[in-house]
């Protein structure tokens, strides 16, 4: 048995893990899926039996990935982990179906050798979770994989080095209790002109994302790194892979829809801006 980063989703105490199972202390146990990652979402919570995104969404938004349209913020990211990085636990909150968790946890691993550096992912959706874990062991890095809330991550208060958070949702209460102080959190978010003409065509008035308030209580602001390129797709698939990974997909109505539907190809800014924070030392 070896200790789990994670903690019991029942009791809190210290968890172990072999290749089946996580157990603790109390004996609260919980099967490692085929799939690779360990459920950690408690049965009685009121949220649907398959909460997060769906399979379609999941497999949409790794085929997007997969073809490198965001490398140039994957690159940034890393570059972001490796500046403030020292070892520890790297945790990826609402790490999705892995592909930044792999990006990052492979430039660490390449990296400078660290005595302690363990990586561990979070995802609210099942379906994630299975691609993440599958990738990851496929990629050969050792990195835990669970469901869980992102609002109740299972690690010990002040147990994470390093938390990135791609895309998630912000639980600012939360990062505060698992990142140790001096610790630090890397977030990234869509830029204020990410996609815009992609959104001129799909609505009659498209509107730029609403960016700029980086005060967060609890953490001291680093810095702000801006990464922009125009990516050109040229194929209806890719552009409907990336319509399906997007929150418009379900905001969106009939016509927008069939807008996307009739798109052969696009041209639009893939714009992000990656916070640095480090967790205020008390
Ligand atoms: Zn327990």
């Amino acid at each position: 048995m070896n200790k789990s980063v994670f903690i019991c989703p029942v009791c809190g105490g210290e968890m172990e893990r072999n290749e089946r199972v996580y157990r603790c202390g109390k004996g609260h146990c919980f099967d490692i899926s085929a799939k690779g990652y360990v459920n950690l979402l408690p049965a009685n919570a009121k949220h649907s039996a398959d909460p997060g995104d769906n399979k379609m969404m999941v497999n949409a938004r790794a085929d997007f990935l997969n073809k490198g349209y965001y490398s140039h913020l994957a690159e940034a990211v890393e570059g972001a982990v490796l500046k403030y990085y020292g070892g520890g636990l790297l945790l990826d909150s609402g790490c999705g179906e892995g592909y930044y968790t792999e990006r990052v946890c492979r430039a660490v691993l390449r990296g400078k050798n660290f005595p302690v550096c363990t990586f561990a992912g979070v995802d609210i959706s099942k379906n994630a979770c299975a691609k993440a874990a599958r990738r990851l062991s496929k990629a050969d890095i050792p990195c835990e994989t669970a469901a869980a809330s992102v609002f109740d991550l299972p690690v010990e208060d002040g147990a994470v080095s390093l938390l990135m958070t791609m895309f998630a949702p912000l639980c600012r209460e939360e990062f505060e209790r698992v990142i140790r102080p001096g610790g630090a959190l890397i977030m990234a978010i869509p830029g204020a002109g990410h996609l815009m003409s992609f959104k001129e065509k799909i609505y009659d008035e498209a509107y730029e994302n609403v960016v700029g308030d980086y005060e967060l209580s609890g953490f001291d602001m680093l810095e702000v790194t801006r990464v922009s390129r125009e990516i050109h797709l040229d194929n209806s698939e890719d552009i409907r892979s990336l319509f399906a990974m997007t929150p418009y997909y379900y905001k969106t109505g009939r016509e927008g829809h069939a807008r996307v539907e009739a798109l052969e190809n696009l041209t639009t800014m893939a714009e992000f801006e990656i916070i640095v924070y480090k967790r205020t030392e008390r």
